[in-house]
């Protein structure tokens, strides 16, 4: 927000005459403000000392506006501070609609985009320390707003600043910085000084927040959005963050192999403009060992700066050499690896080792984050131009490949899923339209109603990259040899892992489009008149619904198989809610806010059912900081699903009690993590998903006690009580690998051991062919794209007794390749994916795909909820 401020008369006449320099001396240094340097050995300012220095330089300087750009998962206020001259912060509004106007060539011509170039300013943003533990930026950027108000920098300030709006958001993570710098002082001088958190980083995502950037899961990943998108429509973005700690001492652009094809090739080349001045500026300041062109790629569009090139915004992100928080550490030269011991023109000026300081850290930074302003002021024109340039291509040019257009039918499986997936969009900034009347469009017959997302828009790439299937180039080490893996995904087609139909089309069609607004939300028709009503199986929400009226202690059957009800065709495993009072009570408000229909029946006798009881739900979270278990508590939330936190004591009991599992839970989930982590066999295992170099060194440091080990073999001996009097163990992904190594369950994967050079499929989506008529296939496709992410192939056996098993997904002989990259398919066909395996009384569900990726692949939720809404049977 904007604050209201005094501004005396002779400052007033210091800006009418240009001469405005601020009232230097009453500015305190952040030093001064926080009693000690910043970056200092062993000092950390935490989220409430920065955003108190950036109050205060906001009362004290009439160069800096500070705005509140949203709030965390922990309701801390994301705060973010605009940078240039009084005379510009006294225009921000003019600046907005300029870049406003350059973002739509449409209704903006090029004789008026020149001249807006010449008037408008530059808009940059510096965001920090999204990952809290690579904590250096959000410290540097106390000093560096400093320096700008004062200027203290290698450029004429007053000069730069007069084409320039800085944004910066000193933290996009406030909840994981203060996290963080608790942890730190607490063990501050002990053995585990500098070591890393038993828990995650932020409430759900941890190092995943950096994944978000599509789909806009999290509310700090929204803020940024907004500021990028929709508010201020920054030219250039960095986004600074920390690597590990024996190779370069900073990573800037230009990226590496392979670029994403449907970017603009002035995106690369502003990329590399601004990433080179940073190169230049920092060895022009004796900052060696700066590395370009290795370890990131211009491929993967889920990270923060990332998704800006996707919109035509030059995305730079800064990865700096790591220390152990605020630790100093020492690199002996010989512990330097010889890629980065050695000249090379990619790293031109190598680091020769030492002492490696926090302090070190925040001066490539500092030194990088003005050279990008700097650029940004002797381009300033050319950028604001560029931007409209890239924009009118957006429009107008049309790209090898591109589609005329996404169709989204109005009839779909999962419509409030549908309707989930026009936000991600309308999020993003895509242009959707809706269909008036009926229309034929590449040859198929679409309802009144249908959506459509034209490529021919600003954001083209954006929507035509999230929309359409990938196909990752095969990239080798050398000719015939091992795949260079991509970053992160390969694929993230938003469709199929939402399980929404969506066309491409490739010939442009006629219809009649209305541009929407918000996203249309249809009236929840008045319902739930009659004694019971059914709920779609295939729709996520039902789900939602039945668990929130379960939990009231609502009558509720599963139907058994396919059946007609009232003319509609339903698929097995719908609900069926008897109407009481009660439910009668709740259902408006939970209909509308899940935007679902139910369909009312009176005589349910002749229906196939079973009754299913509401789950008291166990989640497994281990010490290990487990990112795919902080996105199944995501998942759980979000549909309002309530469950209790399992931590290594309430599995494995103490010395003095023993738990019974049984007699307080239903389900107990294991989230995607090795065997070895969940036993605690292997302290410095790595859990689920992709982690920082840095995650790994502080996994070499010692916890402190408590967090260390597993819930060994005590509780492995729980869970195997709790299975046996009825209990199901949910195992998601690689936890498949623990329920087969110390449960015994039937199956066994045979990618185990297979070398690299033959199967590879670095994060995919992959057909795979369900049996939607037993209980864990209910509601879904009986084809279904999932997300294959260090995932399993299994094959089933005739078990001994006391076991059954029922393969409920399995890959199909060919074809399995849906949108990314799939070496060795053979490798997969064939084999189950998803097992329902029987013990005793109890159930061992094996989901060996990432169904509830990230809190993306919507489309197989179905399988971790049929896991918990499992009918009597
Ligand atoms: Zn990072």
């Amino acid at each position: 927000m904007k604050r209201s401020r005094l501004i005396v008369p002779m400052a007033l006449a210091l800006i009418a005459l240009g001469l405005a320099a601020g009232p230097a001396a009453a500015q305190t240094p952040p030093d001064k403000f926080l009693g000690h340097k910043v970056g200092e050995d062993r000092k950390l300012a935490d989220y409430a000392q920065i955003k108190a220095y950036f109050e205060k330089l906001d009362q004290e300087s009439n160069k800096l506006q500070l705005f509140t750009i949203g709030e965390s998962v922990l309701k801390k206020p994301i705060i973010m501070a605009a940078i240039s001259t009084p005379e510009n912060l006294a225009k921000l509004d003019r600046w907005k609609e300029i870049t406003h106007k350059l973002r739509d060539p449409r209704t903006t011509p090029v004789d008026e985009a020149r001249k807006l170039a010449k008037e408008g300013k530059a808009v940059v943003l510096i965001t920090c320390s999204l990952h809290a533990t690579e904590i250096a930026a959000s410290q540097m950027a106390m000093e560096l707003a400093y320096d700008l108000v004062t200027g203290k920098t290698f450029f004429d300030a007053g000069k730069i600043l007069a084409d320039v709006i800085v944004l910066l958001v000193p933290s996009h993570n406030p909840d994981g910085n203060q996290m963080v710098v608790d942890w730190y002082e607490k063990y501050v001088g002990t053995e585990f000084e500098g070591g890393g958190m038993p828990w995650l980083y932020h409430h759900y995502a941890g190092h995943d927040n950096n994944r978000d950037w599509y789909m806009f899961n999290l509310p700090e990943t929204r803020a940024v959005t907004k500021v990028l998108y929709h508010d201020w429509l920054p030219q250039i973005h960095v986004d600074e963050h920390q690597m590990g700690s024996t190779g370069a001492r900073l990573f800037v652009p230009p990226f590496m192999d392979p670029p994403l094809p449907n970017i603009q090739p002035s995106v690369w080349r502003g990329v590399n403009l601004v990433g080179t001045g940073m190169s230049y500026d920092l060895q022009k300041h004796g900052l060696s060992g700066v590395v370009n062109g290795r370890s990131y790629t211009a491929w993967w569009i889920g990270a923060c700066d990332d998704t800006s090139w996707l919109h035509n915004v030059i995305g730079i992100l800064s990865e700096a050499a790591s220390v152990r928080t605020a630790t100093p550490i020492h690199i002996e030269p010989n512990e330097i690896p010889t890629s980065y011991a050695v000249k090379r023109m990619d790293f031109i000026d190598p680091w020769p080792g030492g002492w490696w300081r926090l302090r070190d850290i925040v001066d490539y930074e500092l030194v990088l984050s003005k050279s990008m302003i700097k650029t940004a002021g002797l381009h300033k024109e050319d950028l604001l131009f560029n931007f409209y340039q890239m924009n009118k291509n957006s429009v107008e040019k049309t790209d090898k490949g591109q589609p005329y257009a996404f169709v989204i039918p109005a009839l779909q499986r999962d419509y409030p899923t549908m309707l989930k997936m026009l936000e991600v969009l309308k999020m993003g900034g895509v242009e959707i339209h809706q269909t008036k009347a009926d229309f034929i469009a590449g040859g198929r017959f679409y309802n009144a109603g249908s959506f459509v997302v034209k490529t021919a828009q600003p954001y083209k790439t954006f929507a035509w990259s999230l929309l359409e299937k990938q196909k990752y180039p095969d990239m080798r080490q050398y000719p015939g040899g091992p795949p260079v893996p991509p970053y992160d995904n390969a694929a993230w087609t938003l469709p199929l892992q939402m399980g929404v139909l969506c066309d491409e089309i490739e010939e442009p069609f006629e219809a009649k489009l209305e541009k929407i607004g918000a996203v249309p939300y249809p009236k929840v028709p008045a319902q739930g008149k009659s004694d019971y009503f059914v709920l779609d199986s295939r729709v996520n929400a039902s789900y939602a619904l039945a668990m929130a009226l379960l939990k009231d202690g609502a009558e509720v059957w599963r139907t058994k198989t396919r059946t007609t009800v009232k003319g509609h065709d339903l698929q097995a495993g719908c609900f069926v809610v008897k109407n009481t009072a009660a439910v009668k009570k709740a259902l408006p408000a939970l209909a509308e806010k899940l935007n679902l229909a139910v369909l009312d029946v009176d005589d349910v006798s002749a229906l196939p059912k079973a009754p299913v009881k509401f789950p008291r739900i166990g989640l497994f979270q281990s010490w290990r900081g487990n990112m795919d278990e902080g996105w199944t508590r995501y998942v759980l939330d979000d549909m309002g699903i309530p469950y209790k936190t399992l931590h290594n004591a309430d599995i494995k009991g103490t010395k003095e009690k023993k738990p019974d599992l049984r007699a307080e839970f239903d389900v107990i989930i294991f989230a995607d993590e090795a065997a070895n982590t969940i036993k605690g066999t292997r302290p410095g295992a790595t859990p689920g998903g992709a982690e920082s170099a840095m995650g790994r060194m502080f996994r070499q440091s010692p916890m402190p006690p408590e967090y260390e080990g597993g819930i060994g073999q005590e509780g492995v001996d729980a869970l195997k009580a709790f299975v046996e009097k009825g209990g199901r163990m949910v195992a998601l992904n690689r936890a498949v690998e623990f329920a087969i190594s110390d449960f015994s369950a039937p199956a066994r994967n045979t990618l185990t051991g297979v070398d690299r050079t033959k199967f590879f499929c670095p994060t995919s989506i992959l057909r795979l062919l369900v049996d939607n008529e037993t209980p864990i296939g209910y509601g879904l496709p009986k084809e279904a794209p999932t997300m294959f992410v260090n995932s399993l192939a299994l094959d089933t056996f005739s078990p001994p007794y006391g076991w059954d098993r029922k393969v409920v997904a399995a890959y199909p002989e060919d074809e399995i390749l849906m949108s990314g990259w799939l070496l060795g398919e053979e490798y997969l066909a064939r084999k189950a994916a998803v097992v329902d395996t029987k013990w005793k009384d109890g159930r061992i569900i094996l989901i060996g795909v990432r169904c509830q990726s990230r809190a993306q692949s919507h489309g197989t939720y179905k399988f971790l909820l049929n896991a918990l809404l499992y009918p009597e049977m």
